[in-house]
């Protein structure tokens, strides 16, 4: 009996009852989207057998003749996806991958300035409890009161600073980057610029969000968000020169870590191959359309969305003033079936596990098929239940328009 069912029920139940859930529930997180089937089978493939430390032609192990082939096709497909000229796809996640860029390019107790993970920011980007804010002495940005990155804060900081490198990119922002400023300031103080694009990368992949590949020196990203691959990291510059491009080989093997994941690595090729497809572009365009369609509904029913309203895949629902609270909603809305996080919002004054906000994004159910409409009436849905989140009728009655919409639009078929 080679299957798992039947050799271990428990998991296998585990597994079924996911692949339900991800079937009846309307999947809202951010960070997350359903990989094709072809991912997948990339994923569930032999190469998960093979050690291939080092790199395709110069390897530590005999037999990398296929997996050279997977690697290869990962990297050059990468390139052209982001007019890059050098290309890494060896990271194991997005994490390892910001890990690798500060390894190679700084010294322990040089100062970065990043996003604060409060102003929307991620962990990597310096926050305290992260490694990036232990090892390094993280100085930190965020956004102005209407919630825009405040250029000209980043600028002061920078300056007062003089940090070694600036870090743009984020988790939680609605708005257009302005990577060009973002180089100015850097090169003000001759620091390296960084991006880390793992939430908008897909965007900028289909040409719907402006790439940081021409201003930053290094760019990382994850590749299971908007990319529509299989969880993990890369890194990709453009003409960041032969220094830089050496010191990111070497930190990622041997620095950091071994033997690649060569299943992985082959489920990137096939995602980089679907996202050069014209057929990604039209769901990239989409993914934005529905977020907008979302943010005007939710700011018709009275909820503030943070910046005003959203330029890419998400948006942050700012709840501060009213009664209801981010991990209230979450579980409101949970109960529901509609799978959302909660969110600290800027300057929200309830603790980092209650929040006032709940972040919302786009690109999970535009897979699905949801057009603007369907968008439309799911956030009117989202209203009635933060409304009330206490009402289990209403949260009853919504749980079965959710699970009619589920079924219109069913994930795997
Ligand atoms: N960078 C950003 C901007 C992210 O939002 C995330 C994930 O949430 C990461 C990095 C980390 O990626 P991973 O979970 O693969 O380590």
């Amino acid at each position: 009996n080679c299957t798992i069912a039947g050799y271990d029920d428990e998991l296998a139940k585990a597994i079924a009852d996911e692949g339900q859930r991800q079937e009846d529930h309307v999947e809202l997180i951010a960070s997350e989207n359903y990989a094709s089937p072809r991912v997948m089978e990339a994923q569930g493939s032999k190469l998960t057998n093979k050690y291939a430390e080092g790199y395709p032609g110069k390897r530590y192990y005999g037999g990398c003749e296929y997996v050279d082939i997977a690697e290869t096709l990962a990297i050059e497909r990468l390139k052209q996806l982001f007019g890059a000229t050098y290309a890494n796809v060896q990271p194991h996640s997005g994490s390892q991958a910001n890990q690798a860029v500060y390894l190679a390019l700084l010294q322990p107790g040089d100062t970065i300035l990043g996003m604060s993970l409060a102003h929307g920011g991620h962990l990597t980007h310096g926050a305290k409890v992260n490694i990036s804010g232990k090892l390094f002495n993280a100085v930190q940005y965020g956004v102005d009161a209407n919630g825009m990155i405040d250029y000209d804060e980043v600028q002061r900081l920078a300056t007062e600073h003089q940090p070694k490198m600036l870090v743009g990119g984020f988790s939680a922002y609605s708005q257009v980057v302005d990577w060009a400023r973002m180089r100015q300031i850097a090169d003000s103080v001759g620091a390296l610029f960084f991006v880390d694009m793992a939430h908008v990368a897909g965007l900028i992949a289909a040409d719907v969000y402006p790439s940081p590949l021409p201003h930053a020196h290094v760019v990382t990203s994850t590749t299971h968000k908007t990319l529509r691959g299989p969880r993990g990291g890369i890194i990709v510059a453009k003409d960041a020169g032969e220094e830089i491009e050496k010191k990111l080989q070497s930190i990622v093997f041997p620095g950091i870590q071994g033997g690649p994941l060569m299943h992985v690595i082959a489920a990137k090729a096939v995602a980089f191959k679907e996202a050069l497809e014209p057929a990604f572009k039209a769901y990239q365009t989409q993914v934005v359309k529905n977020a907008k369609a979302m943010a005007k509904t939710f700011m018709a029913r009275g909820y503030k969305i943070v910046s005003g309203g959203t330029e890419n895949h998400l948006m942050l629902v700012d709840m501060i003033g009213k009664e209801v609270t981010g991990k209230a909603a979450e579980e409101a809305l949970g109960n529901a079936h509609i799978t959302v996080n909660k969110n600290a919002v800027p300057n929200d004054p309830r603790k980092p596990f209650v929040t006032s906000g709940l972040r919302v994004g786009t690109p999970a159910v535009t897979t699905r098929g949801y057009l603007e409409a369907d968008c439309i009436e799911l956030t009117n849905w989202i209203c009635d239940v933060l409304d009330a989140p206490g009402d289990e009728a209403v949260i009853a009655k919504v749980r079965d328009a959710v699970t009619a919409q589920c079924k219109k639009f069913p994930v795997y078929g």
